[in-house]
Order: structure tokens, then sequence, then C-alpha cells
């Protein structure tokens, strides 16, 4: 086997969680070459998951929460400034200004965007209707989430159930409208869907199940008066969030040989992949914009938007373009958080995967609950509302079959 040449110069495409934890790691494993980090957004980079929550509920106005810069990282900061086009024959990015990056190595670590498009003629932010994705999103549904008004939430996932809890939090009348039986039915199963289902009730918070928006109506102003549910309902509303989920932001790969559908695909070192299966040469992805291979779905692809995959791919992305066929596959076990109604929810492995679910304590009075879940009678994955202590040994068993 040739030995690897670590290239002298590296380009990051996104300045956020992944795109970080590379550089970072990038220079922890003695990487001296020349570092450029590339990003859309005018800000530092920041964390997502406090915009759903306490930034929007905090009382005095929140400061941005800046993910720690790390001494020594001595990189070129492209920032406001994003990506159009990748040539990966000549190793290429070109940016929207017209500046052509050369590089050795190239991250990517776009992330992903808010889907929104769930009727025509959607109306946006400045008529109340909202998506959450970045900070700027996040302070302006903050300034419209004042006490007295209406809420309505479309899209009852882990974003949704947050940013309904928030609203609740804060004093506003909140509709939450889930498409299943239950809010979360499809990521976690229906015996915890139902128990979050309970708790958004508990915090009076009015949860339509089955449906969707069909239409959104605003008055004379512009502003949104309400929604049309597909069962024919109608809803007042003065606000309204889109929280229908994320798609990879790849756009900006279109024309470069790299299919990303649901996000970059990527071996299980994360070399990107072209659509032969054979690696794009230098090109590594991590984090919301990647399809990394996970070990516990019999290594089949998925995006999982996860805070804890963004940070450990971005890491193992790194070490790959350093050691190449010499870096360690990339076998975290996933894991995930959600915080709502003053109680924690966290999962380990794939809980989506499970065609069992196993209920070892379900208690709505003290708000606990811990499920595992089985696919073929393996354990793929276990959740638990305020019980997180009891995850490790989930974690520990999961981390054994990934490792092997
Ligand atoms: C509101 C919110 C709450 C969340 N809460 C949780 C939680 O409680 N628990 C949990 O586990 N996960 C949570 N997540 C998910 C977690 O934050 C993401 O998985 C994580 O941010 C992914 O990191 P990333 O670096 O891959 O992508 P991102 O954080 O999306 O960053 C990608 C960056 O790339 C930039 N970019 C995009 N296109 C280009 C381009 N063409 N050129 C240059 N730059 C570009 C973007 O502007 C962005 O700054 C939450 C996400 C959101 C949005």
């Amino acid at each position: 086997m040739s030995a690897v040449v670590p290239p002298r110069d590296v380009v990051v495409v996104g300045a956020s969680l992944a795109g970080l934890r590379a550089a970072t790691a990038l220079r922890e494993a003695g990487f001296t070459g020349r570092l450029t980090i590339v990003g859309a957004e005018r800000h530092a980079p920041y964390d997502r998951p406090p915009l759903s929550k306490q930034f929007l509920t905090a009382a005095e106005a929140p400061a941005d929460p800046l993910l720690p810069l790390p001494d020594g990282l001595r990189a070129r900061w492209l920032l406001g400034r994003a990506a159009v086009r990748l040539d990966p024959y000549r190793r290429i990015v070109t940016l929207a200004d017209g500046t052509r990056l050369p590089y050795g190595g190239l991250v990517i670590a776009t992330g992903a965007a808010a889907r929104s498009g769930v009727v025509d003629d959607e109306p946006g932010p400045d008529q109340g209707v909202f998506t959450l994705r970045g900070r700027d999103d996040a302070m302006a549904l903050r300034a419209a989430l004042t006490p007295g008004r209406r809420l309505l939430v479309v899209g009852a996932g882990f974003l949704g159930g947050e940013v309904a809890a928030a609203g609740r939090a804060l004093g506003l009348d909140v509709t939450l409208v889930a498409a299943g039986a239950v809010p979360l039915e499809r990521a976690v199963g229906r015996e915890v869907g139902a128990f979050v289902g309970m708790l958004h009730r508990e915090a009076g918070i009015d949860l339509r199940t089955g449906t969707t928006v069909a239409a959104f109506g605003t008055g004379a102003d512009g502003g949104l008066k309400g929604a049309r549910l597909a069962d024919g309902r109608l809803l007042a509303a003065d606000v309204a969030v889109l929280a229908l989920g994320a798609a990879p932001a790849t756009g900006w790969l279109a024309g470069s040989g790299i299919e990303a559908v649901d996000g970059v695909p990527t071996d299980s070192r994360l070399r990107a992949l072209f659509p032969d299966g054979t690696t794009v040469p230098g090109v590594v992805a991590a984090g919301d914009a990647a399809r990394v291979p996970q070990p516990l779905a019999g290594g089949a692809a998925t995006a999982l938007g996860h805070w804890a995959a963004a940070a450990e791919q971005g890491a193992a992305a790194a070490r790959t373009l350093l050691l190449g066929e010499g870096a360690p596959v990339f076998a975290e076990v996933p894991s995930f958080w959600s915080d709502f109604h003053g109680v924690r929810l966290r999962s380990v492995g794939l809980p989506a995967l499970g065609d069992l679910v196993k209920v070892h304590e379900c208690d709505r009075d003290a708000r606990r609950l811990e499920v595992s879940y089985h696919l073929d009678g393996r354990l793929v994955g276990a959740l638990t509302i305020g019980r997180t202590s009891r995850l490790a040994a989930y974690r520990r068993a999961l981390a054994e079959r990934t490792s092997g």
C-alpha cells in the first residue's frame, strides 16, 4: 500500500459544528498546512440546539451561543461567503463572489436547511410564518413570540415539540399539528410518541394529530390570520412555525459529479463517494450534509441530523484526510437529546430501525420513561425521558456491536 501524503492545504466548507470540529482535529493531529474555513453565514461558529430552547425563552436578549474556538487554529476565515461550485478533478472550490480556492483536502460540512413549502404561496417571516435553522431565524422568531399571541407549529418532531413548549413557557396559546397519530411516531415509535403527546397536552398545548396544514390565510395587512387544516378545520393564528425537518445543504455540489441525494454519500471513513462507489480524491464529508454508513443499520448510509454525529464525524473526517486508509472506521453509536416541558429525552442507537419496542418503565406521574428498540431480536436503540443514567448500559451494548 502506498504511503498517504497528507494535504498541504485544506478547505473546510461550512463554518459550524462539523466544520469547526474537523478544523480543530486537523490541528490537534499536527496538520501544519494552510487551513481555510468558508461559511455562508456571517456569524462566527455557533451552536444550534439552544436556538429552539433557552434562546427563545430567555427573558433578556440572549448572547449568541458561540462554539468555543480552540487556541492555535490558525485558520483563514471566509465568513458570509457561500461556496457555489466544486470541481473535484481540478480540486477547486468556487465561492459566490468568484473566488477560487484550490485545495489538497476538502471537508464538506455544509449542514442542512429547514424544509418549507407545505402549501403553495406560503407566507414568509414578514407575514408571521417562520422556519428555524439559524441564529437569525431564532432572533426573528423570538421577537414574534409575545405572550397572548396564538402560535401554530406545523410538524410535531423534536424541533416542533421544543418550539411549541417554548411558546407555552412564554405564555402563548399553542396549537401543534402532527401528521401521524402521535408525535414522533416514525422516529421513536408509538409508545414514546403517545408519552410525548401526553406531556404536550398536560402543558396546555392543543395537539392536533393525523392532519396537516392545507393553506395559510393572511389579512389585508399581509399578516397571518390562521390556517386551514387538511381535514377542513380552521385555526386562528398570529404566528406559525414550519417544523418539517431539514434537507442537506448540498445544492452547491450540482455538476460536481457527486450525487448528494439526502446527503453526500460517504464510505465508512467519511470519504465522499462518486455514484460508481469510487472515492472523490481528497474530499471528506461530515455532519448533517453527509450520509454515512451506519453499522447498526447493516452499513446503510443515513444522514442523522444529530449534534453528536456532526461533532464526531467532523473529527473523524479530518483524521481520514491525514491518514487515509490508516484512519479508524467511523463506528460511533448515534445519540440524541431533546428538551421540552422541563424534561430531557435522550436516545442512543437508531430507534427508528426497531421492529419491537420494549417498555421497561412508563411512569406518567413522575414523567419517566425507559424503552429499548430491537430489530430481529437484537438491540438497535434505547430512549429515556427523565432517566438519562439508564442509557450508559445500552450504549455499551450497542458499542460492542458497532465495533465488532
Ligand atoms: C434549532 C435546532 C435545534 C437543535 N437541537 C438539537 C438537539 O437538541 N439535539 C441534537 O442532537 N441535535 C439538535 N439539532 C441538530 C444539530 O444542531 C445539527 O445536527 C448540527 O448543527 C449539524 O452540524 P453541521 O455542522 O453538520 O451543520 P450546520 O450546523 O447546519 O452548519 C452548516 C453550516 O454550513 C453553512 N453552509 C451551508 N451551505 C454553505 C455553502 N454553500 N457555503 C458555505 N457555507 C455553507 C451553513 O450556513 C452553516 O453555518 C438542532 C438543530 C437545530 C436547527
